[in-house]
């Protein structure tokens, strides 16, 4: 079993130069599948783009919507040479014109069904919210196609302690009935900071070995 990574090395990841790799519209435009993915999923508005931001220390590699559910394609970053991090279009957003709510959640099906490199996916959950019917959709996809993916509570600034830990565990509980979830569930807020360590560690397990020069 590999190592847990430290969260001194994941850090330090996370630090590295994020570069815009491409922004993809269709399924057969993907980039080369030559490091390792992780994927951010989940309905719009969720804060997906704010916690992408955060997490890299950016304020501009996603992002963050002005117009609520803009749809819009897959977003690649590469994540110092290492690891990529991957934004699928929010789903769930009501006013969305039909025949772009169908072609980007085929696209977004279409990846996370196909992708070799797609190693886990955090599913980003409004703590305020919870489970939704759209996200038990994507969870049993994911399950399906056998990709691990971990809850991610999101805006956990928003709640107090007893809601947060009242949502925590029924999120765990909801996770707990799908066999590709990660059982641990993490609560993030982009605004406070609280978990970002926690979820950088989770995901930097992901990523190649950092290359140490022996010169
Ligand atoms: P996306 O549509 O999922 O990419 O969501 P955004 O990142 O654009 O965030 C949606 C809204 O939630 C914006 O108004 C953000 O300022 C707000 N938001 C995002 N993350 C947080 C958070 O951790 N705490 C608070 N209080 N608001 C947040």
């Amino acid at each position: 079993m590999d190592e847990a990574v430290g969260s001194e090395a994941a850090e330090k990841l996370f630090a590295q130069p994020s570069n815009f790799v491409t922004e993809v519209p269709k399924i057969d435009v993907l980039p080369p599948d030559s490091l390792p993915e992780v994927a951010f999923a989940g309905r719009s508005n969720v804060g997906k783009s704010s916690l992408v931001n955060a997490l890299t220390g950016r304020r501009t590699l996603a992002r963050a919507s002005q117009t609520p559910g803009r749809t819009r394609g897959l977003i690649f970053f590469d994540l110092g040479g290492r690891l990529m991090l991957v934004d699928l279009p929010g789903y769930g957003y009501a006013k969305a014109p039909k025949g772009e709510i169908k072609r980007w959640t085929a696209l977004t099906r279409a990846y996370l069904r196909g992708r070799q490199s797609l190693r886990r996916v955090a599913l980003l959950i409004d703590a305020r919210h919870g489970v939704k019917a759209n996200d038990e959709a994507i969870m049993e996809l994911l399950d399906e196609a056998a990709v691990s993916y971990q809850g991610v509570l999101t805006k956990t600034d928003k709640t107090k302690p007893p809601e947060l830990a009242a949502v925590l565990a029924k999120t765990a509980e909801r996770l707990a009935k799908h066999p590709a979830a990660h059982p641990e569930v993490l609560a993030t807020s982009s605004e406070s900071g609280q978990g970002l360590p926690e979820l950088r560690q989770a995901l930097a397990e992901f990523a190649l070995p950092e290359v140490v020069s022996s010169t």
